[in-house]
């Protein structure tokens, strides 16, 4: 029998994920009484050479709110053509494409094996990619000097429009300014401090104008709305800072009780990450 170590193995070889949690809550009550943050570790581009990507849209729960992708863990009712969302219980119908569905003729994204999927969006891209890098820094030199040359090369590979941020975290959490000359500027957050996605953006200056983004659309359609942040900036304007920013990078200052892990601010961290990027998906 597969012990539970073993389970948490599997996940983390086959989709490259590792939990904070591994039990879902199953309601909101639940969710307020967890001792840990419900947080993933992901590993984006694990190489997956058993699964093809599929050519195709993924299919969203219809609940606004939610809007999941269906997946293997989804009840299915093929004879209705509905499907239960997992995580809102949300029942939805199946596209039109998926007319011919059955127990034995199930599109990849229901297979056990397709708890992994890669699409490939066929519509032309509308905004530029966003990488927010999100440093852990409570590591030994070695290491930290590993990871900053692992960091620096990714960011050679990524597309010159592609938009880029730096939250760096120990005991407290870093957010970069990315857009300031000559000096680094940054905002500091407290670890201990669970901060909404409102508060955070009300702090970091983001919180979004009064004006309507429909008529506040910038005039050439490539440019996208949110180039102007300072913490989130084109890879090819801030290169060279960001460079320099990762360079200068330390180890976290503070001290580490003998025989304890450092403590590290990962869910304030996730937290701050999320916060921004909501300010963008909201634009
Ligand atoms: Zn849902």
């Amino acid at each position: 029998m597969a012990t539970y170590l073993e389970f948490i193995q599997q996940n983390e070889e086959r989709d490259g994920v590792r939990f904070s949690w591994n039990v879902w809550p199953s309601s909101r009550l639940e969710a307020t009484r967890m001792v840990v943050p419900l947080a993933c570790l992901l590993t984006p581009l694990k190489e997956r050479p058993d699964l093809p990507p599929v050519q195709y849209e993924p299919v969203l729960c219809s609940r606004p709110t939610c809007k999941a992708v269906l997946n293997p863990l989804c009840q299915v009712d093929y004879r209705a053509k509905l499907w239960a969302c997992n995580f809102c219980f949300q029942r939805n119908q199946f596209p039109p494409a998926y007319a011919g569905i059955s127990e034995v003729n199930q599109p990849a994204e229901l297979m056990p094996q397709f708890s992994t999927i890669e699409y490939v969006i066929q519509r032309g891209a509308q905004s530029p990619l966003i990488f927010l890098y999100v440093v852990d820094t409570c590591l030994e030199e070695d290491d930290l000097q590993a990871l900053k040359e692992s960091l620096q090369m990714s960011l050679s590979l990524l597309p010159p429009d592609a938009l880029v941020g730096l939250i760096t975290f120990g005991r407290m959490v870093q957010v970069h300014e990315l857009s300031c000359e000559g000096i680094s500027k940054s905002y500091v957050f407290r670890g201990t401090k669970d901060l909404t996605a409102k508060q955070i953006q009300d702090m970091l200056g983001l919180s979004k104008p009064a004006m309507p983004m429909q008529q506040a659309r910038p005039a050439q359609p490539q440019e996208h709305p949110f180039v102007s942040s300072r913490f989130l900036q084109p890879i090819q304007k801030i290169d060279m800072n960001l460079t320099d920013l990762l360079g200068e990078l330390q180890r976290d200052p503070w001290p580490v009780t003998q025989g304890k892990r450092p403590l590290r601010s990962t869910g304030v961290a996730l937290s701050i990450a999320v916060g921004l990027l909501e300010v963008i998906e909201n634009l």
